[in-house]
C-alpha cells in the first residue's frame, strides 16, 4: 500500500456525478424536499441500493441510478457540495493533508446540466470555481456531451467549453458518455472536430458494449480521440487497422476501469479483460475508477487490482505498476509538469 500511494498517479476518466461519496449523498439527501411521492421512492430506493452495494445485471442498472442522484444534485449549492466533496475525496481525503491522495492529478469531467435552477453555463462555472481552488497541476475539468443529447445541445456544450477555455478557465477536453446505446456518433464528428480544433483534447467512450457497431465505433475514431474510455468490444479488426498499423501513427491511450467492468459485467473476469491485450502490445492506458460510487471503488483500490496475485489481481511487478502509473501521466490533457 505504501508503494501504491507513494506512486504518482494521474486518476483521468471519473464522472464528478457518479463519484459523490456516500457520506455526502446522503447528506443532501436529508435536505431534499421532492415535489412528488414517486421521486421520494426514487430517491429512497436508489440510496438504499448504493448503501447495500448495486447489483449489475444489466447495462440499466447503472443507468437507472441516474435520474435520483440528479434530483439531489440539481441547486447551485448541490453542485458546489458534491465537487468540493469529490475532489476532497480523490485529492486530500482527510482534508488537512494528513493522508496521502488517491492520485496526484485528477482530471474530472461532467455533463453541463440545466435545470429549474441553473443553466449549462453556471452549472460548469460552479464546477470550475471548486477545481480552480486547486493548483493546476492537481485538477481540471473535461465537459462531457451525453449520447442522447440533440444537436443543439451538443453545439451548446462544445461551445460553453470552449468559451471557457479561452477565458482561461481550466477546461481542458471534452469527452462522450452516455448510455452507449443509444446517439448517433456520425452526427457527433462535426462537433467534436470542432472542439479538438479549438485546443482541446478529445476522449470518447467507445465499444463499452455489444451493442456499439463497428460503424459507430469508426465514426468516432475519424475524429482522432486522444484518449479512448473502456474501448471494451473494439474488434480485433479495427485494433489492427488503427493501432497495429504503425503508419497510422495513432496510439490513443485507452482509459481502463477494471472494477466497473467486472461488476458492470462488461468483462467476465481479470483474465478475459482486454487491459492483456493493451499491456502486450505496449498500447499506453491509464488507470481509472469511473464512478466511485455505484462501483465502490478508489483509485488505490484499482492499482492494487494491478498489483495482487492472480485470481485476485493481474500480478504486475511493482516496476510494471510504475510504468503503467506513467504511461497515465503522460496521457493527461494538461501535463502536470506544464
Ligand atoms: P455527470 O456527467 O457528472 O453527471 O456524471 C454522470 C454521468 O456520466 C451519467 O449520467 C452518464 O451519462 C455518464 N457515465 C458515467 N459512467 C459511465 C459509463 O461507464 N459509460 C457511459 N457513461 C457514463
Amino acid at each position: 500500500l505504501i508503494f501504491l500511494q507513494a506512486l504518482p498517479k494521474a486518476e483521468l476518466h471519473a464522472h464528478l456525478n457518479g463519484s459523490i461519496p456516500i457520506k455526502t449523498i446522503l447528506e443532501l439527501a436529508q435536505q431534499y424536499s421532492p415535489s412528488t411521492a414517486a421521486q421520494t421512492t426514487e430517491v429512497a430506493d436508489t440510496l438504499e441500493k448504493l448503501r447495500s452495494g448495486v447489483v449489475f445485471n444489466e447495462i440499466d442498472d447503472f443507468f437507472s441510478l441516474m435520474p435520483a442522484i440528479y434530483a439531489l444534485t440539481s441547486t447551485p449549492e448541490a453542485v458546489t457540495t458534491v465537487t468540493r466533496a469529490v475532489l476532497q475525496s480523490f485529492l486530500n481525503p482527510t482534508g488537512d493533508g494528513a493522508e496521502s491522495p488517491q492520485c496526484t492529478y485528477l482530471e474530472l469531467r461532467t455533463t453541463p446540466r440545466a435545470t429549474t435552477h441553473i443553466t449549462r453555463e453556471r452549472y460548469l462555472t460552479i464546477v470550475l470555481d471548486e477545481i480552480e481552488m486547486y493548483p493546476a497541476i492537481q485538477a481540471a475539468l473535461i465537459v462531457s456531451v451525453d449520447r442522447r443529447m440533440s444537436d443543439l445541445d451538443l453545439e451548446e456544450c462544445v461551445s460553453l467549453a470552449i468559451k471557457m477555455k479561452n477565458r482561461g478557465r481550466r477546461v481542458v477536453g471534452v469527452d462522450v458518455c452516455g448510455d452507449p446505446r443509444r446517439g448517433d456518433m456520425q452526427s457527433f464528428t462535426r462537433h467534436l472536430s470542432r472542439a479538438k480544433g479549438a485546443g482541446l483534447g478529445l476522449t470518447v467512450h467507445i465499444a463499452e458494449c455489444t451493442e456499439n457497431t463497428t460503424e459507430d465505433s469508426l465514426a468516432l475514431l475519424s475524429c482522432r480521440p486522444d484518449r479512448l474510455g473502456h474501448a471494451t468490444f473494439l474488434s480485433d479488426e479495427l485494433k489492427a487497422v488503427f493501432f497495429e498499423d504503425i503508419s497510422q501513427h495513432y496510439k490513443p491511450c485507452i482509459e481502463i476501469c477494471l472494477s466497473s467492468n467486472l461488476l458492470g459485467k462488461t468483462a467476465a473476469s481479470l483474465d478475459a479483460h482486454h487491459i492483456h491485450y493493451y499491456l502486450k502490445n505496449d498500447h499506453p492506458i491509464v488507470i481509472c475508477t469511473d464512478d466511485t460510487l455505484p462501483f465502490r471503488t478508489s483509485c488505490l483500490g484499482e492499482y492494487s487490482l494491478l498489483l495482487a496475485q492472480p485470481p485476485l489481481g493481474l500480478g504486475l511487478s511493482r516496476g510494471d505498476v510504475a510504468r503503467v502509473a506513467r504511461m497515465g501521466l503522460d496521457a493527461a490533457f494538461l501535463r502536470p509538469c506544464d
